[in-house]
């Protein structure tokens, strides 16, 4: 049964809480739907009613995008299961699945597929944005391993989309988010991973960074696809460091094989190597990235890692700059055909991401400046964004995201699917 929530009802404040503490926006009615029944039924009376629809599922979009200030929520929260079918390596996963739904399931018969790296992150947001994970170099985005989509689109119509049924609604889905209809379940191809990881992190000093960094770039060439590199600049012990090293998803033996040649970059001044479980190394950021601090962030994709981009990643300004992250994609990435789906950027070769999270609303300002004027220093070697990685770029974002050619084809898809935007509290492709 569908549950409704309105001001004042227990439960409704729990509810239209997202990730980011900053986001306070107070529904008219917030429904809960189990079935895609009730998501058709919640759609059809917020159309009827004049409101204003947000579609939620993980909750984790940094601007709390489905959140409305007087209209409806759609809370997908109740179509939080994933099945797992180990004969045919499939998962059907609910439209409001988290990811740690998906990969507990697999993962009983060693399998799991591309997914981000906070288990409590929506599958629903992530997947349709593209989805970046330990896997993706391996096995691509989540979205590549999307078999096919069930929708309820603006009408209220339930459609199944994959390559040959509503093939151009499947095109958008992977990779242009929400805007065609509210996924009510995801089918994914799943892949034998296995159930072990290894995490190797080298900390240097600030001052020897450039150097660690400049090595690690030249070891990228030849990651193994198992293999994900990660750069970091961040406080340890109050003191600003950098790191380098990587994530390896497989047996540990054959990524510690990568070790020696990470100790010999540069100087490092401690050494971090831990063997873990898939599912520990899928939870491992869970409470550091967890609810209820204010949050702001920006992200860069980089074709390539210059001498100069380097030196801007490590830019600390006055001192207030965010922690961040630099990232390896290609690998399968790039092996999927740029025109088979709305994601951009699989040329991408790095992800620059920026991350401010603190509680005093009186530090507001002054967080969020500091995220700010550091991605404008690293934005010169950019060569887009990551959609999913947006926060209040607004339509320059967008295009950012999308090629123009791209951005043209999901206006059309737009016009076909929902040419009065119901569908607008998203990274919005506009009809
Ligand atoms: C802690 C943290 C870690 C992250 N790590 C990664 C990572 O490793 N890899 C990565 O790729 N991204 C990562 N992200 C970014 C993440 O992909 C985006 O924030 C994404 O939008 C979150 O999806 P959500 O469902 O949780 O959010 P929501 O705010 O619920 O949804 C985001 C958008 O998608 C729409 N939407 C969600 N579900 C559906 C659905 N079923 N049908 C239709 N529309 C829907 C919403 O309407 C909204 O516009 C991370 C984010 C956080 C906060």
């Amino acid at each position: 049964m569908t549950r409704s929530l309105r001001p004042g009802d227990p439960g409704y404040d729990a509810a239209r809480m997202v990730w980011n503490a900053m986001v306070d926006r107070k529904p008219a009615l917030i429904i809960r739907c189990a079935t895609a029944a009730h998501v058709i039924e919640a759609i059809r009376h917020g159309r009827d009613a004049g409101l204003e629809i947000g579609v939620r599922c993980g909750g984790h979009s940094v601007l709390g995008l489905p959140v409305t200030d007087g209209g409806l929520l759609i809370d997908l929260a109740p179509m939080g299961a994933a099945r797992v079918d180990p004969e045919t390596r499939r998962a059907r996963v609910g439209g409001g699945a988290l990811l740690g739904a998906l990969d507990v399931a697999a993962q009983r018969y060693g399998l799991t597929t591309t997914a981000g790296n906070v288990s409590h992150t929506g599958v629903g947001g992530l997947t349709l944005g593209g989805g970046v994970g330990w896997l993706a170099r391996a096995y691509g985005l989540t979205c590549d391993n999307v078999i096919s989509y069930e929708v309820v689109t603006a009408t209220g119509e339930l459609v199944r989309a994959d390559r040959t049924e509503h093939p151009e609604l499947f095109w958008g889905l992977c990779g242009g988010g929400g805007n065609f209809g509210v996924v009510t379940e995801f089918e994914f191809r799943l892949h034998p991973v296995g159930t072990r990881a290894l995490e190797v992190e080298f900390v240097h000093e600030l001052d020897d960074a450039a150097e660690a960094l400049r090595g690690w770039r030249d070891l990228l060439a030849e990651a193994p696809r198992l293999a994900t590199p990660v750069a970091r600049v961040t406080e340890r012990d109050n003191r600003p460091v950098a790191t380098i090293g990587f994530v390896w998803v497989g047996d540990p033996a054959e990524g510690r094989k990568l070790l020696s040649a990470y100790r010999s970059i540069g100087r490092p001044v401690a050494e971090h190597v831990r063997e873990l479980s898939y599912l520990a190394l899928q939870t491992a950021g869970d409470d550091a990235e967890g609810h209820a601090f204010r949050r702001y962030w920006k992200g860069h994709y980089l074709r390539r890692l210059t001498d100069e981009a380097i030196e801007a990643f490590l830019d600390r300004g006055d001192g207030t700059y965010p922690a961040a992250r630099l990232t390896l994609n290609g690998g399968a990435i790039g092996d999927v055909p740029d025109e088979d789906t709305a994601y951009s950027h699989r040329d991408a070769q790095i992800e620059f991401n920026t991350s401010a999270g603190w509680t005093d609303p009186a530090d507001d300002h002054a967080r969020m400046t500091a995220a700010r004027k550091y991605a404008a220093g690293v934005e010169p070697f950019a060569s887009g964004a990551y959609v999913n990685a947006l926060s209040d770029e607004g339509a320059s974002g967008v295009h950012r995201a999308y090629t123009p050619a791209k951005l043209a084809r999901l206006r059309e898809l737009k016009r076909t699917y929902d040419p009065d935007n119901v569908f607008h509290l998203n990274e919005n492709i506009r009809p």
